[in-house]
């Protein structure tokens, strides 16, 4: 029989009502898992709950905690088929687009899901959700970090929540998910990558993450070149830049353009990202743009500013030199972008 780990760090899945609306209780979700039947039909994985010992709104979640995931799936990796996450809706998409880089080598299913509603009322989602999700998990077939939720199973690196209501909270508008969950659970098998081996030829195995100072900037109109100066000072090594559309700023504005040479000069890795939901950044279609690349800024190509903050966070946790990781940014890693 197939063995399923359940890492429950919190979210609206296993909340219950109190006076002050819905908050986590300790040891509530198992016992509403112990009443389901289903959990325990034929076609069923085994499974073990590990209930963290502070459940959180995950947006309470930091990278320390992306790791206590990691370092949780590395230490039961040998004694189960697959592996779930449950979290919060709210940053389940950064996590999810954390763990594939942090888990080096990974060639079993992770998954992440959640509830928009919790387990506890009677039009939950996260029934559907967690059947799902351990059906996935159980198959032990999909060796990537996925995020299963309503009706699609999408790559977590590419993943993002769409909707702060809504039951389909989460796609991946730049990738077609890996598996429609209909009437009958269809996985797109040709866009299942393989098993990533790990770039030093080491079995799986956790990158930790070091917490490197990097950070995510909106651009918006009116945005000064002060700002990006005050962004991106010294400890900061990292930048997303949510650019307009294909990767655009304003070039009109030379302070800005300035802020941004000086603060690429000094070594920090600036990369850009589109605000659209949908599309790649091309530095080069427009002089908005291609003022931004002469200013030292990187080309994020169709990544997610959640897939290029985790990046950046993993590539400077290697401690690799400067270059090396304005190289690997815009290279295809875990299928976080589309090369
Ligand atoms: N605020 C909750 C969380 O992200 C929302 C949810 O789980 O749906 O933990």
């Amino acid at each position: 029989m197939a063995r399923v780990y359940i890492a429950y760090t919190g979210g609206t899945i296993g909340m219950a009502p109190t006076q002050d609306g819905y908050a986590p209780r300790a040891g509530y979700l198992a016992e509403l898992m112990h009443q389901m039947p289903e959990l325990r039909a034929p076609q069923m994985p085994e499974y073990t709950v590990h209930e963290y010992g502070t459940l959180l709104d995950s947006a309470n979640m930091t990278p320390q905690h992306w790791l206590e995931i990691a370092r949780d799936i590395e230490a039961h990796y040998d004694d189960y088929d697959g592996f779930i996450v449950l979290h919060g809706t709210d940053t389940m998409a950064y996590t999810a687009s954390a763990l594939p880089f942090m888990l080096e080598g990974l060639a079993k299913p992770v998954i992440l899901t959640g509830s928009q509603i919790p387990l506890c009322e009677v039009r939950s989602d996260a029934r559907a959700n967690l059947i799902n999700a351990l059906l996935i998990a159980g198959a032990g077939d999909i060796p990537e970090v996925c995020l299963c939720f309503g009706d699609r199973l999408l790559r977590g690196c590419r993943a993002q929540k769409l909707a702060a209501d809504g039951l389909n909270a989460f796609d991946s508008p730049n990738f077609a998910p890996l598996g429609r969950l209909g009437i009958t659970i269809d996985i797109e098998r040709g866009l299942v990558r393989p098993p990533m081996p790990d770039p030093d030829g080491l079995p799986f195995h956790v990158q930790a993450l070091v917490n490197p100072p990097v950070a995510v900037l909106r651009l918006f109109p009116g945005v000064t070149g002060d700002l990006v100066r005050l962004m991106t000072q010294p400890p900061l090594r990292g930048l997303v830049l949510e650019t307009y559309g294909v990767g655009n700023g304003p070039d009109r504005d030379p302070d800005f353009l300035a802020a941004l040479s000086e603060a690429t000069e000094r070594g920090v890795v600036i990369v850009a990202c589109t605000q659209c939901v949908r599309g790649a950044v091309d530095l080069g279609a427009y002089r908005a743009g291609s003022a931004l690349a002469r200013a030292g800024v990187l080309g994020g190509a169709d990544m997610t500013a959640e897939a290029a903050l985790a990046k950046m966070f993993y590539l400077f946790s290697r401690g690799l030199p400067v270059e090396a990781i304005r190289e690997l940014i815009g290279q295809d890693l875990r299928g976080e972008l589309t090369a």
